[in-house]
């Protein structure tokens, strides 16, 4: 099934309200296995809207129209409509009752203006309302269905789901979703891998998607039914984990700390990070995952040397000799957070995250990672470069500092 989404707001044009209702709908109409053709955004101005309109229901089965229900002046969308349909707007009894036990729950009088919220064109429906005054508006427009809905995010997504999804769902078949999570290669190089699989076209759709150091390949597969879609789906993720290996990380939920955190169970162990440049990041991205106080047990962030010294007993020979952005004092962090904490494994990271303090030895993005366990520690370097920002080096520290921990767990 074709859809188009038409949002509408002055506010939405003006830079005042970002458009999240589009970018909702838009997942999750996908969701329901039907295809988004369009977003058009249009401040509220009669005709242009009257014109978008007639426009998306010649182009779409379903057109899905936000904004612009409200009760006042700039609020055109029953009117555009109307106009489209060439009908007039009558009282719909059923909302008007509704708006007005919703002002006398409040303990007021509805007022004049709210009248108008229960008007719809001749020959459409009202679709309830369950948490605001407005109605939405559902009419038949040539061979498209159009659907209006209020603007107001949470009443969307709530007439959404009790209304407009049961309308799709019964004619879209199924759809599945499924992330398949990268690390460590380009988007390029992963693009050339899997090429085959991201014709346009194809089903199941397959893109990717690259966050900071991650790449997420994203699929859609569709199906006449749940079990076909799934099957579709199962046979790409298992191409793609062949193509790329150690690269992925997990499919799904299974993000990197995520992954980290099931192969450090797995093992019975636990973990610990020394942080400097990354400030905690490192520690925050564990955090995030739900249980993970089970595998990680301390998170030290050591940023002036006399931390590196006092929480984790590096020593100032090292210090002085190499620099806090060394190879020799990530080792001395890593050790001293295991031995300190208890913890089987510890991650140490220290870097230039610029946007000074580099010199031609150490330039701004160099960063050093140690790992420690009683296999013995390692150290990695990395040199991000001096085009990127101190948030993105600091970030890509933070997954990169996860990933070689992850390969570490893999080997051990
Ligand atoms: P309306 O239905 O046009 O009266 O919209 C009511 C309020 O909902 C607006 O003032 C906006 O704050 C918000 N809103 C409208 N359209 C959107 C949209 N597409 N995305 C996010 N918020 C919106
Ligand atoms: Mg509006």
């Amino acid at each position: 099934m074709d859809v188009a989404i038409v949002s509408l707001g002055t506010e939405l044009v003006t830079g005042q309200t970002v458009d999240t209702n589009a970018s909702w709908l838009g997942g999750a109409l996908t969701g329901l296995g039907a295809h988004v053709r369009g977003v058009t955004v249009l401040p509220d101005v009669l005709d242009p809207i009257v014109d978008a309109l007639r426009e998306a229901t010649a182009m779409a089965d379903l057109v899905v129209v936000t904004g612009g229900l409200g009760p006042t002046a700039d609020d055109l969308t029953r009117i555009a409509i109307a106009t489209l349909l060439n009908a007039d707007l009558v009282l719909d009894e059923p909302s008007l009752a509704h708006i007005r036990t919703l002002f006398a729950d409040r303990g007021r009088t509805m007022p004049e203006s709210n009248h108008v919220q229960a008007m719809i064109p001749a020959g459409a429906a009202a679709i309830p309302n369950p948490i605001g005054t407005a109605p939405g508006i559902r009419a038949k427009a040539g061979r498209a269905t159009l659907v209006a809905m209020p603007g107001v995010p949470g009443e969307m997504r709530a007439m959404f789901d009790a209304s407009v999804r049961p309308l799709i769902a019964a004619r879209a078949g199924a759809t599945v979703h499924r992330r398949i999570h990268t690390f460590g290669l380009t988007e390029s190089d992963l693009g050339e891998r899997i090429a085959d699989l991201m014709t346009r076209g194809r089903n199941p759709d397959v893109g990717t998607a690259a966050k900071s150091a991650t790449i997420t390949v994203r699929l859609h597969a569709h199906g006449a039914d749940e079990a076909e879609a799934r099957a579709r789906a199962d046979a790409d993720v298992a191409t793609i984990r062949s193509r790329l290996g150690l690269h992925v990380v997990g499919v799904d939920d299974e993000t990197l700390p995520v992954a980290v955190g099931r192969l450090l169970v797995q093992r019975g162990e636990t973990l610990a990070t020394a942080e400097s440049c990354t400030g905690g990041w490192i520690a925050k991205r564990i955090v995030d995952v739900p249980g993970s106080s089970v595998w990680f047990t301390h998170g030290y962030v050591t940023y002036a040397d006399s931390a590196k010294r006092d929480l984790l007993g590096v020593r100032s020979e090292t210090l002085n000799a190499h620099g806090a952005v060394s190879a020799e004092t990530v080792v001395e962090m890593a050790e001293g957070a295991r031995t300190r904490s208890g913890a089987d494994w510890a991650i140490a990271v220290s870097g230039i995250a610029g946007p000074g303090g580099g010199t031609d030895e150490k330039p701004v993005g160099l960063v050093h990672f140690g790992f420690a366990h009683a296999g013995g520690t390692f150290v990695h370097e990395r040199r991000w470069g001096h085009t990127l920002s101190r948030t993105e080096i600091r970030s890509r520290t933070a997954w990169a500092a996860l990933n070689w921990l992850r390969l570490a767990l893999l080997r051990a």
